[in-house]
């Protein structure tokens, strides 16, 4: 069997749920599970927050994916309708379409089935990615609120660029332009995803759209997920599988690029880019052995990763190895290897062996 396992705590998400709650008293929670829960498994993760009021899913397919499971709580789809056979399907399944686009407006407009779709009307605010600009707002609000075929309840929402720098006066700017574009129109607010929840509580609307901070994961940098008291809901492991004495100047793996200072034992893990450990993680990066750090040396490969065992003359092999998770947040795995937790989380891959734990 595949020494690779990601251990999926379904309490630490629970436990999530109830934090973002607290953070944001009295609003509504869209648990954001797109990208298969952020790596962590759609079904299972729908299942652990199912106190959740809504679920927000990237497409349609995710969202069949959860009415199958049994979901039934509200389910946006977040990109809305890519086609216009997409309408039929959102509505056998009660799903709700974002909608961002004038082409998906004329399929609406272009769509007589007397089933009313929900939507949300999706406002650039800034972020210049989805969503109609501020000027066309109560134009596009008033067209969809004369389709017959569209919910009379329309949601309103935007999206932060920078909500995870606390200071940002853009995100500010963005809270306002929205307040501005939809003031007096009837609907449910969402703006805030985590770092919205975290530092901007005047963002916080009817609805928060949290993805990350259920995962126990910050987008906020220098800082962990334990630092606003959450908790990482993904463990990722491994086994030492060799322990080789090395002599001083040996040089580790490919490219050759780590070498040895002083005589000593390198171990061996059963993971790499193969599994979703990252390439990029850099010399010195660390992971865990019995509870302590140990740095990666060398060059990560597709199913090996090598680590100093000079602080580790106990190591025996077959010994667990964390990569991230308790004990090592992926925030700091992440930021050795260029990028951010969320990455890490979603980047997975099927070969490892999925398992939960109830805590
Ligand atoms: C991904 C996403 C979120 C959640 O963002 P987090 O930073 O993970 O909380 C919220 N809203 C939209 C539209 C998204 O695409």
């Amino acid at each position: 069997m595949r020494a690779s396992c990601a251990t999926i705590h379904l309490g630490a998400l629970r436990e999530n749920l109830r934090r973002v709650r607290e953070l944001a008293p009295g609003r509504k929670v869209m648990a954001i599970v797109k990208a298969d829960g952020y790596g962590h498994g759609l079904e299972r993760v729908a299942r652990a927050l199912e106190g959740a009021d809504g679920f927000g899913v990237a497409c349609i397919a995710d969202g069949q994916r959860l009415r199958a499971a049994g979901v039934s709580q509200r389910i946006v789809v977040l990109s809305g309708i890519d086609e216009p056979a997409d309408l039929s399907e959102m509505r056998r399944l009660n799903l709700e379409s974002v909608i961002h686009h004038p082409t998906q407006l004329e399929w609406l407009a272009a769509d007589h089935d007397p089933r009313p779709l929900r939507v949300w009307l999706k406002v650039d605010s800034g972020m210049h990615r989805l969503g109609f600009a501020q000027a066309r707002v109560r134009e596009v609000h008033a067209r969809l609120r004369e389709l017959p075929s569209v919910h009379r309840d329309i949601g309103l929402m935007t999206h932060f660029a920078n909500s995870d720098v606390f200071d940002d006066p853009l995100t500010m700017h963005q809270i306002d332009g929205f307040e501005a574009a939809t003031s007096g129109l009837a609907g449910e607010r969402a703006l805030a995803n985590s770092a919205g929840v975290l530092g901007w509580p005047e963002a916080h609307g009817d609805w928060v759209r949290a993805g990350g901070a259920l995962y126990g994961i910050s987008v906020v940098e220098g800082r962990v997920g334990a630092d606003f008291g959450f908790r990482p809901a993904m463990t990722l492991s491994s086994r030492l599988v060799a322990i080789n004495q090395l002599a001083r100047g040996d040089r580790i793996g490919y490219a050759a690029t780590w070498e040895c200072p002083e005589d000593m034992a390198v171990g061996v893990v059963a993971i790499g880019y193969g599994d979703g450990y990252p390439r990029s993680a850099a010399s010195g990066t660390p992971v865990l052995l019995d509870g302590r750090p140990a740095p990666v040396v060398g060059r990560v490969s597709m199913d090996l990763v090598t680590i100093d065992l000079r602080a580790h003359p106990q190591a025996r092999i077959g010994d667990t190895v964390v990569l991230w998770g308790r004990g090592l947040p992926v925030e700091e795995v992440a930021a050795c290897a260029g990028t951010i937790g969320y990455d890490l989380t979603c980047g997975v891959t099927r070969r490892v062996r999925f398992t939960e734990e109830a805590a």
